[in-house]
């Protein structure tokens, strides 16, 4: 279905030199507009011949470190400090982020479960047969902004894949990324990903996972840095090492997902109470928090365990849980 033609629109020219502030048009029949259109902003900034590189945000309409950081840079950069091109879409799924849900409310489709989509589907997957079909032909180099959103809070990082071939080229791209954390996964989850679609492909990609729960200076921060710094490592702007490098931190610290062990659920509905926070180590055993059962004060609360040694890499920021919602991601640090 990929080779098939998108009845997405679009306002631009891809391979005018400057910055070019367009739009997709994608079509979405409703009750209360017949024709309609959902105009979703695309940026291009071009100047010489270096590589392309595709930048997404609000893929999850909850997820606001990427997208503030994107329309920064879309209307700060200069394009005459450029060789190369980069393409833009700030806030890939408008009517989510618009909504602040993770889910779009249109279709009630996660877009980044929908890849490679469909042309002939719902709103969520025509938009993402597009991206799929027009601009990942066009890109060598895509990075996917995402955060913790409403429900998550990540260590900040980038994600690399660790089966690809291009596994030391994604690892280098990480590390200039300049995020505390690269973590590893090993695909447990992935159909219908943005970012495994694009791999598949044959294209070098990262997933950034800035945060979350709230929006703060730090993630909003470490987000521009991350821009700014993966346009250097690819070639686009001259200058000296990645900021990361500059500043003389602590290298990023490479932790591994080793199995669906390490995704802690809350066993019962109720309020979570966690005992630890994020950047804690934990031994196989340590207790993680309970869930008191609301409506039930003369129950027991039930303890939940870490179920492997490790970094509390991402937790749950709301306390309120029902049977099944991640609490807790337990990864193993590699180095
Ligand atoms: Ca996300």
């Amino acid at each position: 279905m990929v080779d098939e033609v998108s009845p997405v629109q679009v306002d631009l020219d891809f391979d005018q030199p400057g910055k070019t502030f367009g739009a997709l048009r994608v079509p979405h029949s409703s009750n209360d507009s017949a024709y309609g259109q959902i105009i979703i902003p695309i940026v291009v900034i071009g100047n010489g011949n270096g590589p392309t590189l595709l930048f997404t945000g609000g893929v999850h309409g909850d997820e606001s470190e990427g997208p503030i950081a994107l329309m920064s840079f879309c209307r700060e950069v200069d394009p005459n400090t450029l060789n190369g091109r980069v393409i833009v879409l700030p806030t890939l799924n408008l009517p989510a982020v618009h909504a602040a849900t993770r889910i779009c409310p249109l279709d009630g489709r996660d877009l980044n479960r929908v890849f490679p989509g469909d042309p002939r589907g719902s709103f969520t997957q025509v938009l993402a047969h597009y991206v799929v079909s027009s601009l990942f032909p066009l890109s060598d180099v895509v990075v996917d902004f995402h955060s913790g959103g409403h429900t998550l809070k990540y260590i900040p990082c980038v994600i690399i894949h660790k089966h690809r071939r291009d596994f030391t080229a994604s690892l280098a791209a990480g590390r200039a990324f300049g995020s505390p954390m690269i973590l590893i996964s090993k695909d447990l989850e992935t159909a219908g990903f943005l970012g495994n679609t694009s791999e598949a492909a044959g294209i070098l990609t990262l997933t950034c996972e800035l945060g979350g729960g709230m929006v703060s200076p730090g993630t909003v921060d470490l987000a521009k840095a991350g821009i700014s710094n993966l346009l250097r490592h690819f070639g686009l702007t001259a200058g000296g090492p990645a900021m990361s490098e500059r500043s003389g931190g602590p290298p990023a610290r490479l932790v591994e997902i080793v199995d669906l062990d390490g995704y802690v659920v809350a066993p019962k509905q109720g309020l979570y109470e966690p005992f630890v926070d994020l950047g804690e180590s934990l031994q196989k055993g340590a207790a993680l928090g309970r869930v008191h059962h609301a409506g039930h004060t003369w129950d027991p609360p039930s303890t939940l365990f870490a179920t492997r040694p490790g970094l509390v890499i991402c937790r749950r920021p709301p306390a309120h849980v029902h049977p099944g919602d991640c609490v807790a991601i337990i990864g193993q640090v590699v180095e």
